[in-house]
């Protein structure tokens, strides 16, 4: 397959630099550019955004926005060992990459972006849950971004895109949901990666609604939603108890079963319990 980049393949970036991986950073890197190419073409069109890149590690998905057309990748890293490797990508695309020497958990992300903005990245295992749930509980929607192109374990991507009734549906499914359009883009084999992590993983989009699919106040919500499945093998009437002594009512004017379970509640159903809570 034709080259992405005149960049040298990055078996060769990593053997120069010394770049081992470090588990404890959930460093598992991306070689195959063909591949980071095919990532970054799941954000759609890039020519018009800017993108906000977690964990660039070596480059990979970097070079793909890049070589894809990204205006400008603004690209946070915590490993200052990569940032060599980086400025050499940022010189080969001049004006396009910036690198940030910091850890994403800490950045004002949205004030380093000029709209429209989308985040891509191989999210580092250990703060993907942490960055994902914060970009879909900001305080106003819609977002700052438009889209969300995200590698994570398959597990925690099926727990995006779960529906009511399976064993995946939790709060994560409704808090994505709610607000955005969510699916399984691609699935990769641990082979995929060096070194291989020891389960599959797969790139999830989601793409911003202008609003949420059901009114409802996003903390009472967030509340309901995190009581009913904090106890999921429960029934409703018992696991949100300590919401109201009438819950049982509530529950029925919702149109839900207080003997259904956490899983079977479609999110409608948690939003319109969530109107009846926020009347007092
Ligand atoms: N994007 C590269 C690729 O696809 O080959 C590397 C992906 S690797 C799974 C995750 C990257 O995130 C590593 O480079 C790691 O150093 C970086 N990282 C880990 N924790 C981070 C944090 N809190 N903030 C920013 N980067 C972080």
């Amino acid at each position: 397959m034709a080259a992405i980049d005149d960049l040298p393949p990055l078996r060769e970036v990593i053997a120069a630099h010394g770049l081992s991986a470090r588990k404890a950073l959930g460093q598992n890197f991306l070689l195959d550019l063909n591949l980071t190419a095919k990532i970054a073409r799941v954000a759609g069109d890039l020519s018009d955004t800017d993108v906000l890149e977690v964990g660039p590690g070596p480059g990979g998905l970097t070079r793909g926005l890049l070589a894809e057309g990204a205006r400008r990748v603004v690209a946070v890293e915590k490993d200052a060992r990569c940032l060599p490797v980086l400025a050499e990508i940022a010189a080969a695309y001049p004006g396009r990459l910036e690198v940030l020497n910091a850890d994403a958990l800490d950045i004002d992300w949205a004030a380093q972006l000029r709209p429209p903005r989308k985040i891509v990245a191989n999210l580092p295992y250990n703060v993907g849950t942490e960055l994902l749930v914060r970009w879909l509980t900001p305080p106003e929607w819609p977002p700052q971004w438009d889209s969300l192109t995200l590698m994570f374990q398959r597990e925690v991507a099926d727990r995006i895109v779960a529906q009511p009734g399976s064993k995946a549906y939790g709060r994560l499914a409704v808090l994505a949901q709610w607000r955005a359009d969510a699916r399984i883009a691609m699935t990769l084999p641990p082979e995929a990666f060096t070194p291989p992590p020891k389960v599959r993983s797969a790139v999830v989009h989601l793409t911003a609604l202008p609003e949420p699919r059901f009114p409802a106040d996003p903390e009472i919500l967030s509340r309901v939603v995190q009581m009913a499945f904090g106890q999921r093998r429960k029934m409703l009437r018992a696991a949100l108890k300590a919401l109201a002594p009438d819950i049982e009512d509530r529950l029925a004017e919702a149109g839900l079963r207080p003997t259904d379970r956490a899983e079977q509640v479609p999110i409608e159903g948690f939003c319109a319990l969530a109107r009846i809570m926020a009347r007092g």
